[in-house]
This record gives C-alpha cells, structure tokens and sequence, in this order.
C-alpha cells in the first residue's frame, strides 16, 4: 500500500468518507480562486473528530493546515501537501445572556448577524468581513474601528497535541491584525463573544452603514482576498499605493484595483505567481517612492508548481 493510501485509510478511521477529499482543487474554496490540489481535504463534524486528526498528524508526521473561507490566503499553484482542515460543518451559532457563543466555521457575517437579532450590540463591524470565526481570531479581524480583541471573552482551541483547551481572550495576544494562534500551533473551534444590549434599530442602523461605506468602496464584483497590506505606522497603505500611480497596474490577470487601492483583483484568470508579482511590485515601488515597507496583511501558503 503506498503512504497515500495508508494515510487516507487512516482518516476514514477518525471522519466520516463523505467528509475526506482526495486531491481537492482549493481554489474552489479561497476568495481569489487560486491556488494548487490539497493532498487531503478534510471537514470534521466534531471537535473530537479534530482533536483525533491533530493526533494522526503528529504520530504520523502528516502536516495539516487550516483554512477557513478562504478569504486572506493565497495558495500557490502546486498546492498543499499533507491535511487541509476546514470547519464548515462547525458552524452553529447560538447565545447565553449576552454573549453570543459560535463554533469557529461559522462566518462571522452570520454572528454579527445573530447579534443584531438577539438585540446584542458589539458585533456590528464584522457585519462585512468575509471570513469564519476562526479566521477572524486568527488574525484579530477588524473594520471601521471595530476588532476583535474588543469584544472576545474567550476561545476553545484545540492545541498542538490535541487536547482541547479553554483560552482566555487575554492569552491570545491580539493585537493590529495578529494573534499568538499560529505561534501556539492551535486550531479555534469555538469563540464566546461579550456583548451589549441595545435596540435592534439602532444595530441596524450601523450595520447598514458599514455595508453601504464598504460596497460604495471595495471592488466585491472581482475576486480578491480584500486588503492586502497592513496599515504601516502613521500612514495608510491605499493612500500611498495611489500616490504611487499604481492602480489598474496588472500582472498578467492580477490587478491593483482602480475602486480602492489596497485591493488586488483576480481581474482576468491570474495565476498565483501573477498576484504575487504583483504584490511584490507594489511593495518596491512604494518603499523606492516613499521609504515605506508594506507588510502583507495576506497570507501566501503552499508549494510552487513543478
Ligand atoms: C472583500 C474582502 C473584504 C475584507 N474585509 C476585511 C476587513 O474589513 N477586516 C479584516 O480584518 N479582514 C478583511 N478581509 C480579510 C478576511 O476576510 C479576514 O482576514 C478573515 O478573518 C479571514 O478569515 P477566513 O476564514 O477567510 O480565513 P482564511 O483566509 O481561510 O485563513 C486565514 C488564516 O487563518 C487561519 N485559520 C482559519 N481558520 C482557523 C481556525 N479555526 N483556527 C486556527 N487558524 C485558522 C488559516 O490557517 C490562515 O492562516 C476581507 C477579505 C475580503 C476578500
């Protein structure tokens, strides 16, 4: 039996067959539409479902990955070798009081939702942010003032040897854009949100602010992985990218957006190595013009083609 075999034989044994893909094409699944085969792509229906894999995965040396909606990732076009994890199926969302309790697949678009809903205020920024509630805590989410860090009580994770833990918001280090989950190797399968009562009109009323500030000013009709630089201290990374002449510059299909600069649109089938000319690009120019250094916001993961 070659090792493939041996390995998926093996996840069979911890998820159920409809749950395991072999060689899934990912760009299926990541908001650029780009991106190479994962080995395995599997979505777990428990949290012991996942603390099980996380445990095959060390006794076995398989790597794994975690990949939520795929909305700040760029895979590169050879792929991911060994697990690709996604939570889909963990993604119920429900309340205690005022907090609103949701397993990390669930998009935080459908939490802030809920909120508004139960009449639960604090949630209103991510009322746009395109990830999971996984990805959200991995990278401190945040939009028009609003983060995270502001409003998480606390996180289960699955840890680096499968055991699942209880962390505190203040043990993960959020801050601008970052965590300590990748650092600690934990995988989010649950977040517990403190909010605040308030009238549901009012809720709505930010809400539809935010949608109405974020489609009159982002480029959703292409497909992009949305900012892709962090804010570099005391500048904004849009302003400088247009005082740099760079929007409508493309690389084959990859584009810095002409509707706001700190957007690279998959304009016409860009290939990843495009979009990461392109981003390379932007950074030189903008560092040769202004001194400034652009640090991706963007994840790029995976291997190259052969
Ligand atoms: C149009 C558009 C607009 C956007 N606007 C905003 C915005 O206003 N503010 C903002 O902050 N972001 C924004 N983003 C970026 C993106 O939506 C966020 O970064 C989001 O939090 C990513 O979540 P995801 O589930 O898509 O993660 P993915 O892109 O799938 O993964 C991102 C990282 O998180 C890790 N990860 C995912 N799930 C888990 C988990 N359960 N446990 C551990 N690690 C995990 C992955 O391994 C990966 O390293 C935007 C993106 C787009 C396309």
């Amino acid at each position: 039996m070659n090792r493939k075999q041996e390995i998926y034989n093996k996840l069979l044994e911890l998820v159920k067959e409809e749950n395991v893909k072999v060689d899934e094409m990912l760009r299926d699944h990541l908001y650029t539409k780009l991106g190479g085969k994962a080995d395995f792509f599997i979505t777990p229906t428990s949290y012991e479902e996942v603390q099980n894999v996380v445990k095959l995965s060390n006794e076995d040396h398989i790597p794994f990955t975690l990949l939520g909606n795929g909305s700040n990732l760029i895979i590169k076009d050879g792929g991911i070798r060994g697990i690709v994890i996604n939570l889909k199926h963990l993604d119920s969302i429900t309340s205690e009081g005022h907090k609103v309790v949701a397993q990390s697949g669930a998009r935080i678009i459908d939490a802030s939702r809920y909120a508004l809903e139960e009449k639960l205020s604090g949630l209103e920024f991510a009322c746009g942010i395109p990830g999971t509630v996984g990805g959200a805590l991995y990278m401190n989410a945040g939009a028009y003032g609003g983060e995270i860090k502001d409003v998480l009580d606390y996180a289960y994770v699955v840890d680096k040897h499968g055991n699942l833990v209880k962390r505190m918001a203040s043990e993960l280090d959020l801050d601008y854009r970052t965590s300590n989950i990748p650092d600690n190797g934990d995988i989010v399968v649950e977040a517990t949100f403190n909010l605040k009562p308030a009238s549901y009109n009012k809720i709505k009323e930010v809400m539809d602010d935010l949608t109405y500030k974020r489609e009159s000013k982002q480029p959703l009709e292409y497909p992009s992985c949305g900012s892709v630089f962090k804010r570099p201290p005391g500048y904004f990374a849009g302003k400088l990218i247009q005082d740099s002449n760079l929007q409508g510059t493309n690389i084959g299909g990859a584009e810095v957006s002409k509707k706001h600069a700190g957007f690279i649109i998959n304009k016409n089938n860009a290939t990843t190595s495009d979009y990461i000319s392109l981003i390379e690009h932007v950074q030189k120019t903008v560092k040769e013009k202004f001194g400034v250094t652009l640090e991706r916001e963007v994840r790029i993961i995976g291997e190259d083609k052969e």
